[in-house]
């Protein structure tokens, strides 16, 4: 075939279909233009999943009438005029292809008015071409109507999903606009039913409580980074109690634009180092704000790729301001206890209240004022006294606000971590000669692993040397480890040594790993001298809640929790 240039429905066609990829991405086209139109309120519709109807409807500026018809052209924005203008973008849109894609693709018809003018302009375009257009009696701002997506084209059609998928990205995507911006007021409704609204009051807690409800959004801390020329960083992280199996709770934007972007989330998992069990993922919703002329939005038609001038900047940034979050604010958890009142007492005094219309109110403020923003407790212990040891495992201590209790091997596994850590540093790991080296025979694949990683193990304080064949000769071990089972701690980090990866993460994996090995077992009775001094010494970590495999080393009962339980309030 010769080569011709495609007719413009057959390349505005191919276009669409990087920009219209499902019904969610119709939606998030016209959310943007809605919030680039300055509109406070934004309402959408959706029926079946968006297959049949989309409909947003906002009150920003509106289109003049003069211009409704170039809005849906290829290329036309209002947005920018210039190349140079791609170097700071300040607004969401500015390809100018949204409404051209959607209208290609779908039935739409589009209301809206400016605030100058007396009447607004009513169109309607089928697979791009205008077939209605008249003047008509609407409110200030703009209502976008998508029927039958895809109806001109079956390949897209087929890959539609089920209604409930489609409506499920819907969904996910208003709320995520929701949580970006605070200050506006979202409502979705499907199927004739809302199923989403925030309030607009500009505050982020508020709409988490709406998004992931009341009981998480209050365990979430604040993070703030200073405000200083650069980089900011903004929103809400989970304390390391709190955790997730995927990486689906990581949520970022960049200047208030959702993007997908790795560097974001390992600068946020770095933060969590150590705090977080293996495999699990925080809970994470972060505004990072830059100066437009230092990230390029035009990476991707969807807009949701970006690059960042300066990346390790970026990085440094949300991981420094994240890990200072968790430090300040980790709370040891709580024993949760039911409250001392039923919930059916509760709804009594309810009824018999005086202002009883309002008394439902007045019990939501009061469960609202329970919440302020969470408390960040400080890291660092309260004086402890030591009482016992229970089931040789959990130490019993009192503070000046309850009881705690401590798990003796996650808080030595803790106090042993960081002293590791800061012997390495100063590169003195103390280690002990054996008076009789120890001979150890390995599996071959478990030989070769060892003989090529003798420095590492020299680094955390073993002295091991090759012995002929498959053994070898331990002559030094880890201080701490003396008393452990050596030949067992050797081998579980050459395990851990062979499933590669990045070498720093293979070291920390090794430190975790002889720690574990060292630290005291549950089960051993411990004298109460043990105790104190290993509570004094966890009192001096830097983290002294969690191990360093991220779980909790202790649990407190309140004073406050103790006097409901026995009735005193
Ligand atoms: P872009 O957003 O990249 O400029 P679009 O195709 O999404 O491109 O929109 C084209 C133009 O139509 C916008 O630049 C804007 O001027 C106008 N427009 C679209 N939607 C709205 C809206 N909801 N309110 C006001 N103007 C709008
Ligand atoms: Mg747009």
């Amino acid at each position: 075939m010769p080569i011709i240039v495609l007719p413009d429905e057959v390349a505005i066609k191919i276009a669409a279909g990087e920009v219209v990829e499902r019904p969610a991405s119709v939606v998030k086209e016209l959310v943007e233009n809605a919030i680039d139109a300055g509109a406070k309120t934004i309402k959408m519709e959706m029926r079946q999943g968006g297959r049949q109807t989309m409909r947003v409807a906002d009150d920003g500026a509106g289109i003049p009438a003069a211009e409704v018809e170039l809005a849906f052209a290829r290329h036309s924005t209002s947005k920018l005029s210039r190349a140079a203008d791609l170097d700071h973008i300040a607004t969401l849109g500015f390809r100018g292809e949204a409404l051209a894609s959607i209208a290609a693709v779908a039935r739409v018809t589009i209301l809206t008015r400016t605030q100058g003018e007396d009447k607004g302009t009513l169109m309607r375009l089928e697979g791009g071409k205008v077939v209605r257009r008249e003047s008509q009696g609407a409110p200030q701002g703009t209502i976008v109507t998508v029927e039958n997506l895809f109806y001109n084209v079956p390949a897209r059609l087929k890959f539609l999903r089920q209604a409930v998928t489609e409506a499920g990205h819907i969904a996910d995507l208003v709320t995520h606009y929701a949580l970006a911006y605070p200050h506006l007021r979202f409502q979705l409704i499907k199927d004739g039913r809302l199923s989403f609204q925030s309030t607009g009051s500009g505050e982020l807690l508020d709409v988490l409580i709406q998004v992931y409800g009341l009981e998480i959004a209050q365990q979430m801390l604040q993070v703030a980074s200073d405000q200083q020329p650069g980089v900011q960083v903004e929103g809400y992280v989970s304390p390391p109690a709190l955790h997730r199996s995927g990486r689906g709770y990581l949520t970022f934007f960049v200047n208030r634009r959702r993007v997908q972007d790795r560097l974001l989330g390992k600068a946020v998992l770095e933060a969590y180092h150590t705090l977080l069990p293996k495999d699990r993922y925080p809970l994470v919703i972060l505004n990072v704000g830059v100066d437009c002329d230092q990230v390029d939005v035009n990476v991707h038609p969807t807009k949701s790729e970006i690059r960042f001038l300066k990346p390790n900047d970026v990085f440094s940034a949300v991981q420094r301001t994240v890990r200072r979050a968790l430090t300040e604010g980790t709370p040891i958890p709580m024993v949760s206890v039911p409250r001392a009142r039923p919930e059916t007492t509760r709804f009594r005094d309810f009824e018999r209240g005086p202002k009883s219309p309002g008394g439902q109110l007045a019990l939501e403020l009061q469960r609202t004022a329970d919440l302020p923003a969470p408390q960040a407790l400080p890291t660092k212990l309260p004086m402890l006294r030591v009482l016992g040891q229970i089931w040789q495992t959990y130490i019993t201590a009192e503070g000046p606000d309850g009881l705690y209790l401590i798990d003796q091997h996650a808080a030595h596994e803790r106090v042993l971590y960081e002293r590791l850590k800061a012997e390495r540093a100063r590169r003195e790991v103390s280690n002990q000669q054996l008076l009789t080296p120890l001979t150890l025979d390995l599996p071959p694949r478990q030989a070769a692993i060892l003989s090529s990683r003798l420095e590492e193990l020299a680094e955390l304080g073993f002295e091991i040397e090759p012995f002929g064949g498959e053994t070898f000769l331990v002559r030094a071990v880890p201080a701490m480890l003396v008393e452990g089972d050596i030949a067992q701690t050797v081998a579980d980090i050459v395990d851990e040594l062979a499933e590669g990866g990045q070498v720093e993460a293979l070291e920390e994996k090794a430190l975790i790993t002889l720690v574990c090995h060292s630290a005291v077992r549950a089960g051993k009775v411990l004298a109460l001298e043990e105790m104190r001094d290993l509570i004094r010494q966890l009192e001096e970590t830097d983290q002294p809640r969690t191990c360093p495999h991220g779980r909790p080393t202790m649990i407190h009962l309140s004073a406050d929790n103790l006097a409901r339980q026995f009735g005193r309030r």
